[in-house]
């Protein structure tokens, strides 16, 4: 039976954070020569990462194998501190592609720890994010994986009005509620942030796939499978009772016999994953009767380049304003070319650059 329809959440794809670090590694591909270093995949998007490498990047996993001098980024998932100290300690230049809000739970476990709290941190085990930020406390935080580790973690806490419960920025909601109304149970003065730390992009991507799922005789989630928010949405369609839910990194790996007889599928996408995959996922499923964007809030967050990168950009500028005889002054004061950054398409860029480096 052929698909009749797709229901296609809004927002998906790509969030502020993702949308910064694919462009800072643009920005660094441009200009140094290759090899460009990158420590842990820029984003988890397997397809993003084989563009980049594509483009010379090289991706490592120990920052031992960096050689001296060479340029280097650190991902958008955060770095352990160790790891931001060695990877300045060798004479290179370092760009901290960290996402804002992932730096934000790092702040927390740090005010957290130094005030003698316990944290308790929601998250998975050997995940990019979750090793950064619980090597920021070590001493003082415990992974929690699920409502069993709870149990497990209980009596290590020293202190029971002194307990934080911090999370992994990119969890279902579902999951994250759980383990939150457990804690807080055993522990009422319990330390949350505000709005806990699932950061607004996963929120969002989980709300408008809430909104189709119900509806939906299946939904496609495109995604890696090592991308933490792309799994939390397979849970939240499974979790809204849609009977198949499919998790894919493109269109190649799509099996459209394997929906059964779905006349209505819900289409999302991670917060890593490309829109041209979404389409071509689309156009394989080919509707019938056409797509339906389901729109559940807009999104407008806007991070800027990291701080290495805005103060690199003006000064190089300034110089090839010099050499050309041009006012560095008046160069270095337009500030670089970031000046139209929030309005750059991060896939765009990728394209764009893909294309330049084929001439
Ligand atoms: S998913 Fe959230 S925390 Fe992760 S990069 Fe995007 S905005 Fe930042």
């Amino acid at each position: 039976m052929p698909v009749e329809r797709v229901l296609l959440a809004q927002p998906r794809g790509y969030c502020a954070g993702v949308e910064m670090a694919i462009k800072a590694l643009a920005w660094m591909v441009r200009v140094f020569e290759p090899p460009v270093y990158c420590y842990h995949e820029i984003v988890h998007n397997r397809l993003v990462v084989d563009r980049f490498r594509t483009l010379g990047v090289v991706f490592v996993d120990d920052i031992d194998e960096v050689p001296a001098g060479a340029p280097l980024m650190l991902s958008a998932h955060g770095s352990a501190p160790e790891i931001v100290a060695a990877a300045r300690d060798r004479d290179r230049f370092v760009v901290n592609a960290v996402c804002p809000l992932v730096t934000k739970v790092h702040h927390e476990a740090k005010v957290r720890a130094s005030k003698g709290f316990t944290i308790l941190y929601v998250g998975h085990a050997g995940h990019d994010e979750a090793e950064g930020t619980l090597a920021v406390a070590p001493d003082a935080i415990r992974l929690v994986e699920d409502e069993d580790d709870l149990a497990q973690t209980l009596p290590e806490v020293r202190d029971p009005s002194k307990v934080a419960l911090l999370a992994q920025t990119t969890l279902s909601l579902h999951d994250w509620q759980g383990i939150m109304e457990r804690t807080r149970q055993q522990f009422p003065e319990l330390w949350t942030a505000t709005r806990n730390d699932l950061c607004f992009a996963t929120t969002n991507r989980q709300a408008a796939l809430s909104a189709i799922a119900a509806e939906a005789d299946a939904v496609v989630v495109i995604g890696s499978a090592n991308s933490s928010n792309t799994i939390a949405l397979t849970k939240v369609a499974a979790a809204a009772g849609c009977p198949t839910v499919v998790r894919v990194d493109g269109p190649d790996d799509l099996d459209v016999a394997s929906l059964g007889d779905a006349h209505v599928v819900g289409v999302t996408a991670g917060a890593s994953a490309p829109e041209d995959l979404v389409q071509a996922v689309i156009a394989q499923l080919a509707p019938t009767e056409g797509v339906e964007p389901v729109f559940v809030t807009e999104e407008d967050e806007y991070f800027p380049p990291p701080r290495e990168l805005r103060e690199l950009m003006p000064a190089l500028d300034s110089l090839a304003a010099l050499v050309l005889g041009a006012d560095p002054v008046a160069a270095r004061a337009r500030g670089g070319p970031f000046s139209d950054d929030r309005d750059a398409d991060a896939s765009l860029v990728l394209a764009d650059l893909a294309a330049t480096e084929n001439r």
